[in-house]
């Protein structure tokens, strides 16, 4: 009999495969609500977090970029006013969330050096050191096997290469956790059955959100992963942070 793995989705446990569906399942569900929702959840303080992040990054007119888990594009957007003779690749599991991305990239005019592909972060359909650098943004929580898709990072970029992820992570203050988890389990799924009429996919964000690696045990799977650095700066007193590794 085939052994199924067993993963986290929130706080149950299920397998794999099961994991991958419910996860479309979420993000169809919000798709239509997923840019406001973000804005109402952070008080529009994601669009800082995400020039904070491009700021954190090298990123150069003829850079190779990939924006991995793009959804609905906010990161290929932001790429786009630096890339100029370069390219971008905006890669996203869920069909729904990339093609939202792309046509509101494309109404707003969006069009040149960029292209869309629907993949798994796991396996990425790339030759080896391929990129200049990889941006994951708010994505990395919901990857099913999260080594397995660093691993992949790591080989599809250069020698030299850059990974940013933006991500939730864990309060470095007692006080500060007090209320960030009053605030995450009281508010946001009522918030998500307001605004998306879905109460169950703000669940799963709060929970997953607890159930993401925090700051040192995300460094150490990424230098684990063969990245020669791993630092992180805590944003919001850690409710947020960016990690920036390095390929040697
Ligand atoms: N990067 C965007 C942002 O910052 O707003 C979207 C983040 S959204 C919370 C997470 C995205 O991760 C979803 O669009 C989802 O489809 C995508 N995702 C989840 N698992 C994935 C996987 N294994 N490979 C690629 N994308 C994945």
């Amino acid at each position: 009999m085939q052994h199924k793995k067993i993963v986290d989705f929130g706080f149950s446990l299920i397998t794999e495969s099961e994991k991958y569906i419910l996860l479309e399942r979420i993000f169809n569900s919000i798709v239509h609500r997923y840019d406001i929702m973000n804005d109402l959840m952070s008080f529009g303080m994601h669009r800082i977090w995400k020039n904070l992040l491009l700021k954190c990054s090298n990123i150069r007119s003829e850079y190779v970029t990939l924006d991995l888990a793009s959804g609905t594009g906010d990161i290929t957007e932001k790429l786009s006013k630096f890339i100029r003779s370069g390219f971008i690749v905006s890669l996203d599991i869920n069909k729904k969330m990339l093609k939202t991305g792309r046509d509101k990239l494309r109404n707003r005019g969006i069009i040149k050096n960029i292209f869309y592909i629907q993949a798994n972060a796991e396996c990425l359909p790339f030759k080896t050191n391929t990129f200049d650098n990889v941006i994951v943004s708010f994505g990395l929580r919901n990857f099913t096997q999260k080594e397995k898709a660093i691993q992949s990072i790591f080989r599809v970029l250069k020698s030299g290469g850059e990974l940013l992820i933006l991500e939730f992570s864990t309060p470095c203050s007692k006080f500060l956790k007090k209320i960030y988890d009053y605030y995450s389990f009281n508010y946001l799924p009522k918030l998500g059955k307001i605004v998306a009429g879905n109460s169950e996919s703000y669940q799963y964000l709060v929970e997953s959100i607890r159930m993401h690696p925090n700051q040192n045990k995300l460094q150490k799977i990424l230098l684990k992963s063969g990245f020669y650095s791993a630092e992180y700066t805590n944003i919001l007193g850690g409710i947020v942070a960016i990690h920036k590794s390095y390929k040697f």
